[in-house]
C-alpha cells in the first residue's frame, strides 16, 4: 500500500503565499527595520513559489501584492530618511520582485505549455498504436482538442490503400474542401472568417494544417475555435502537425513491425514443428532399410539357403543399401542448402532434349510403372547450366511425378525456348496438390498433407531443386490444382 500526501488546495496555497506577503511587510513595518532589511527577501521567495506554482498568474499576483503592501513603507521611508543606500536597496526589491515574478511566472507558463504539448503527443502515440485507425483518431481529436482548448477538431489520415480515413470511418475529404486543398499543396490554410452564411454570432475560425512526416502528406488535422488563432499559436499548430504525423508513422511502423515479428514467429514455429517432424521422418526412413539388411543379412549367415534364396536376398541388401546411400545423399543435401553453398556448379553450354531423354530410360530402366514422352522442338538453343545439376534436378522431379501419380499414367518431360531462355517442364496427371500447400512445397522439410498414397519422402527434393535452379541463375514454377495434375517449369539461362 502506498501513503500519498493528500494534495493541498489551491485556494490554502494562494492563502499561504499572501500570508507571508502580509508577514514580510508586517515584520519590515514592525521591527522598524526600514526599507533595507534583509528580511525583504522573502517578498523575491514568495513571487518565485507563486511563480512556480501559478505560472504567470501566480507570479504577478504575488509580485503585485508585495509592490502594494511594501510601497507605502518605501515611500514613507523616502520622505523620512531621503534616498539613501537603504531605500535604494528597498527599490531594487520592488523591481526585482516584479521581474522575478513575472519572468519566473512566463517561463513556467512555456514549460507547462511544452510538458503539456508532449503530453498530448505520448497520449497520441497510445491512442493512434495498436488500435483501429478510425478509433485512433477520434481518441487522438479528443487530446487535441483539450490541448488546444478547440472547440472541435477532425483528424483525417491517408490509410494503407490510399483512401482517406478519418475519425468518423471512411469517408473521404471533399474534394474542393478546405481539407483536400491543403493534403493537395501541403501547406496550411487559416479562415479567420465567418465562412459565408454562417448564422453564427461569434462564428468558429479554422485552421487546416498538414500532417507531414518525412517530407510526405500523411493527412490533415483542422482545428475550430472562436477565439481564433495567433500568429503564434499558428506555428505551434503546425509544429504540433508534425509532431502528430510522426506518432501517425511510429504507429504505423510499430503494427508493421509487430505483424512481421509475428509472422516471423509462425514461421519459426511452423519450421521447429516440421524439423521435429522431419527427424521422426528421417529416423523412420533409416530404420527400414537397416532393419531388411540386418534381417537378409541374418538370413544369409545363420540359415542355409538355396542359391536362388541367396540370390534374391543380396539383392534385397543390395537394393536397400542403395536406398540407405539416397537418404544419406538427401540429409547432406540438407546441410548444403541449410549453409547455403547449394553446390559447386560449373555451368557450361549443353543440349538438354539428350539430358531428358537419358533421365527417361534411367527411370525406365530402374522398372518404373509408368509411361515416359519426351518432347523438344528441333534446333532448341543449348542451355548454361552445369550438367550435373541439371541431371539432379531432372531426377527430383521426375521421381515426384512418378511418386505422386498412379501407376501406368503418363509423365511428360518437355523443353522449349522462351526469350533469353530455355524452360523445361516435368508433367504428370497424379492427385495436383492442394492451393494451400503449393506456396510452401519448395520450403525444407515441407510435406504437403495426404501426399499421395503414402509416397515416402523426407520433404527434401523440391527445396533442394529450387536451390539448384536459383544457383543456376534460373527459376522454378508450378502450375497443379488437386486431381489435375502437377506441371513444375524450370526456366534456364540458354546460350547466346
Ligand atoms: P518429398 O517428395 O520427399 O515429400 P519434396 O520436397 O520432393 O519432398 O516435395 C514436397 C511435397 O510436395 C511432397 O511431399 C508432395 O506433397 C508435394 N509434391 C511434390 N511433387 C509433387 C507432384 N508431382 N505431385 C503432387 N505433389 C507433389
Amino acid at each position: 500500500m502506498t501513503l500519498r500526501t493528500p494534495p493541498i488546495p489551491a485556494a490554502a496555497e494562494w492563502a499561504g503565499l499572501g500570508a507571508l506577503v502580509l508577514a514580510t511587510t508586517a515584520t519590515i513595518a514592525g521591527r522598524g527595520a526600514g526599507p533595507g532589511t534583509a528580511i525583504r527577501h522573502l517578498y523575491v521567495v514568495a513571487a518565485l513559489v507563486g511563480a512556480l506554482r501559478f505560472g504567470l498568474a501566480g507570479g504577478v499576483a504575488v509580485a503585485a501584492l508585495a509592490v502594494l503592501l511594501d510601497a507605502p513603507l518605501l515611500l514613507e521611508s523616502i520622505e523620512t530618511w531621503g534616498l539613501g543606500a537603504a531605500a535604494a536597496e528597498g527599490c531594487v526589491t520592488v523591481a526585482l520582485v516584479v521581474v522575478a515574478g513575472g519572468l519566473a511566472g512566463a517561463l513556467v507558463n512555456r514549460a507547462r505549455r511544452r510538458l503539456d504539448r508532449y503530453q498530448t503527443v505520448l497520449a497520441l502515440q497510445r491512442a493512434l498504436a495498436g488500435r483501429p485507425l478510425a478509433e485512433g483518431l477520434l481518441l487522438a481529436g479528443a487530446a487535441l482538442r483539450r490541448l488546444l482548448r478547440a472547440e472541435a477538431v477532425e483528424l483525417a489520415v491517408r490509410g494503407e490503400d490510399g483512401a482517406w480515413v478519418g475519425a468518423r470511418g471512411r469517408r473521404p475529404l471533399q474534394p474542393g474542401s478546405a481539407g483536400a486543398w491543403v493534403a493537395e499543396r501541403g501547406r496550411s490554410l487559416y479562415l479567420p472568417d465567418a465562412p459565408p452564411g454562417a448564422r453564427s454570432a461569434s462564428p468558429r475560425r479554422v485552421l487546416v494544417v498538414p500532417l507531414v512526416a518525412g517530407g510526405q502528406a500523411l493527412g490533415v488535422a483542422g482545428v475550430a475555435r472562436r477565439l481564433g488563432f495567433s500568429r503564434d499559436e499558428r506555428a505551434a499548430i503546425e509544429a504540433l502537425g508534425a509532431q502528430v504525423a510522426l506518432a501517425l508513422e511510429n504507429a504505423r511502423l510499430r503494427d508493421d513491425l509487430e505483424s512481421r515479428i509475428a509472422a516471423a514467429t509462425r514461421r519459426l514455429v511452423e519450421l521447429d514443428r516440421a524439423k521435429s517432424e522431419f527427424v521422426a521422418i528421417a529416423s523412420h526412413e533409416l530404420r527400414t532399410p537397416l532393419t531388411s539388411l540386418r534381417g537378409f543379412s541374418e538370413l544369409l549367415l545363420f540359415r542355409r539357403c538355396r542359391e536362388e534364396e541367396q540370390r534374391h536376398f543380396l539383392a534385397v541388401i543390395h537394393a536397400e543399401a542403395e536406398r540407405l546411400g539416397r537418404i544419406l545423399d538427401d540429409l547432406l543435401d540438407l546441410a548444403r542448402i541449410e549453409s547455403g553453398q547449394c553446390a559447386d556448379l560449373r555451368p557450361a553450354p549443353l543440349a538438354v532434349a539428350p539430358v531428358l531423354r537419358a533421365r527417361a530410360e534411367a527411370f525406365l530402366a530402374q522398372g518404373a510403372t509408368h509411361r515416359f514422352r519426351v518432347a523438344a522442338p528441333a534446333g532448341l538453343p543449348a542451355a548454361l547450366v552445369d550438367r550435373d545439376a541439371l541431371e539432379r534436378i531432372l531426377t527430383n522431379l521426375v521421381s515426384n511425378a512418378v511418386k505422386y501419380s498412379p501407376a501406368g499414367s503418363e509423365v511428360r518431360l518437355l523443353a522449349a525456348a522462351t526469350g533469353p531462355r530455355v524452360e523445361i517442364a516435368v508433367e504428370d496427371d497424379g492427385a495436383g496438390i492442394a492451393p494451400d500447400a503449393l506456396p510452401r512445397i519448395f520450403d525444407p522439410y515441407y510435406r504437403a498433407p495426404g501426399g499421395g498414397r503414402g509416397a515416402r519422402g523426407l520433404g527434401l527434393g523440391l527445396a533442394l531443386v529450387k536451390s539448384l535452379v536459383e544457383a543456376s541463375g534460373g527459376a522454378i514454377r508450378v502450375d497443379s490444382a488437386p486431381g489435375a495434375g502437377s506441371r513444375f517449369t524450370v526456366s534456364l539461362p540458354r546460350v547466346p
